[in-house]
């Protein structure tokens, strides 16, 4: 018999884990209290274990551009220019950059002057969009085409943020509705990467126009944020959720191309690029357990069906 611990009740992926161990494996796995010091298995409390530097994405993002200037390649192609930035103000000492890096490395990291060097050299209007780096569910997600905007936006927050090139031409639904793609992928502590066969649409439930930048229902497509800002949420799928065969048909009819020709091998290789570059910095060698993660790949499809990585998230949350 194994024991198992649960660290986070907050965590949908957790939870479905448990129950599967519970009833499927009935007889091999038994659950004990979280405090217990023995176990076989913890599900959670990944943020005091020594690979939490693999989830933040900040860290993530720190070794892409770190090998970008080693190789001396501009960024990768399939992710939307992105420049890190920290709040003028003093962080809090709870605050996630004090947090998660070392002081000496915060000079290097912030792109803040770099951004507007690239903004000042690209005459043609640019959108741009700030995220958190720690938030999730749109939350103080803001898109401008003035990039001096966000920086002041920013200045107001506690955390570093990330200033990324807004893909202003998505491929979109019928009712001219947006989407993001969200996929599940699993390391294990072979290091091998598994991709899970489903993924999942959010969809959007208002119609995108990229002249409106504060219709923000039609331009963020994080579930939690249709459920509480649309009021059509609901109205063109199930809970802004769509899966593969029915995505598949849609791009079918529209398109004349499929998942499986045309999607999902470009969301292998973004998958592959990124560990490629992640995993190089992780060592778990002497450690005295095995760890695994399972990690939310967010993308967005262009409108010439190119797939665009977002963001990588290391606690993602599951569709029903
Ligand atoms: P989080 O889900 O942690 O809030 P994301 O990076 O996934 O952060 O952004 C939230 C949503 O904002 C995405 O699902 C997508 O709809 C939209 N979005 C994010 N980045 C871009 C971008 N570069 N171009 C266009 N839309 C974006
Ligand atoms: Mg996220
Ligand atoms: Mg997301």
């Amino acid at each position: 018999r194994y024991i198992f611990i649960s660290r986070d009740s907050n965590s949908s992926v957790y939870r479905a884990l448990g129950k599967y161990l519970l009833n499927t494996r009935k007889g091999d796995w038994k659950k004990v209290k979280p405090d217990s010091l023995r176990f076989n298995l913890m599900l959670g409390d990944r943020n005091k274990l020594p690979y939490t530097r693999l989830d933040h994405h900040v860290i993530c993002f720190r070794e892409m551009k770190r090998h970008c200037r080693c190789k001396n390649i501009d960024q990768f192609q399939w992710f939307p220019e992105s420049f890190i930035v920290i709040p003028k103000r003093p962080l809090s000492l709870s605050g996630t950059v004090s947090q998660t890096l070392e002081p000496d490395s915060k000079i290097d990291l912030d792109g803040r002057e770099e951004l507007l060097k690239y903004g000042s050299s690209n005459s043609e209007s640019q959108i741009w969009i700030a995220k958190s780096s720690s938030g999730a569910k749109g939350d103080g997600i803001k898109i401008s085409n003035n990039i001096q905007d966000l920086l002041d936006h920013i200045d107001h927050q506690h955390q570093s943020y990330i200033i990324q090139k807004y893909l202003h031409n998505p491929f979109l639904l019928n009712h001219r509705r947006k989407f993001d793609i969200r996929c599940w992928v699993l390391l294990n502590s072979n290091q091998q990467v598994y991709l899970f066969n489903q993924g999942v649409l959010r969809t959007a439930s208002e119609s995108y126009n990229v002249s409106d930048l504060t219709n923000i229902t039609s331009h963020l497509t994080n579930h939690s944020l249709q459920q509480e800002k649309s009021k059509n949420f609901g109205v063109y799928e199930e809970g802004n959720e769509m899966f593969y065969d029915e995505f598949n048909e849609y791009l079918l009819k529209t398109r004349g191309e499929t998942m499986e020709a045309r999607i999902i091998p470009q969301i292998k290789d973004i998958i592959k690029s990124a560990f490629s570059i992640i995993l190089q910095n992780l060592d778990t060698r002497g450690l005295d357990y095995k760890s695994f993660q399972l990690f939310g790949f967010d993308f967005l499809l262009d409108d010439t069906l190119k797939v665009w990585l977002l963001e990588i998230n290391g606690a993602p949350a599951c569709a029903q």
